[in-house]
């Protein structure tokens, strides 16, 4: 009987929408669970970059202190050589070198500070990332785990509609299982199109209005001259 048959491609097109629908969530999630992994691996990336700024500021620290020494001791030294000057030349080169070192040693000091500044910001910044991270570890392992159940629940829905498909498919007959079928195949996955209004609920062309009677007559199956899904008018 046509009328069953077009109940039956109805109902087909139904769950087939609904199992394109859950597949693309499904899919969906697996990518999910990556971007929150990502996301936790960048801000562990960021620390353990915090962490090796500081080690380096230290090593740079360190090595200005040798300097500060070495040019604390040049200037002791060439003060020492002013007073044993033996020219006015010699006196006022030893005067330019003290001024040199001098300058030297507060550019040195300056950059001390600045590095001690800088250790104790990047200190405090990884204290506080740590315990962000540890939030966020929390918060990732609680969404993948939630996340997966998600998918689980789908696939099991997506499961119980390939259940019914299976049951739609036998009670058609297969000739129009294959028309269904192609049509899908070509025209985006929907092969079954509802009239509303006088137009193909798929394509929006207007269907004449003795098409839609003789469709309702439910003697024949009619398509779409458009887009040539099968039509339906579902009350
Ligand atoms: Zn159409």
């Amino acid at each position: 009987m046509v009328s069953e048959i077009i109940k039956l491609l109805w109902g087909l097109q139904q769950v087939d929408n609904e199992i394109d629908y859950l597949t693309k969530k499904a899919n969906e999630i697996p990518e999910k669970i990556k971007g929150l992994n990502l996301h936790l691996e960048q801000e562990t990336k960021n620390l353990e970059q915090n962490r090796a700024n500081v080690i380096n500021y230290k090593k740079e620290y360190k090595l200005a202190e040798v300097d500060l020494k070495t040019c604390e001791e040049k200037i002791a030294q060439y003060q020492v050589q002013l007073y044993s000057a033996k020219t006015n030349e010699q006196y006022k080169a030893f005067l330019k070198e003290i001024e040199n070192q001098k300058k030297l040693k507060n550019e040195i000091e300056d950059k001390m500070i600045e590095l001690l500044e800088k250790i104790e910001n990047t200190e405090r910044e990884i204290k506080r990332k740590e315990k962000e991270i540890e939030i966020i570890k929390e918060d990732t392992q609680k969404k993948i785990e939630e996340l997966k159940k998600e998918e689980e629940k789908i696939r099991e829905e997506i499961k119980k509609r390939e259940e019914k498909r299976k049951e739609l498919i036998s009670s058609l007959p297969v000739n129009y299982y294959e028309i269904y079928e192609k049509i899908k195949k070509r025209r985006n996955g929907i092969a079954v199109a509802k009239i509303e209004n006088e137009v193909c609920g798929i394509c929006f062309n207007p269907i004449p209005p003795q098409t839609v009677i003789e469709i309702r007559k439910n003697e024949n199956i009619y398509y779409c001259d458009y887009c040539g899904r099968i039509l339906v008018v579902i009350e």
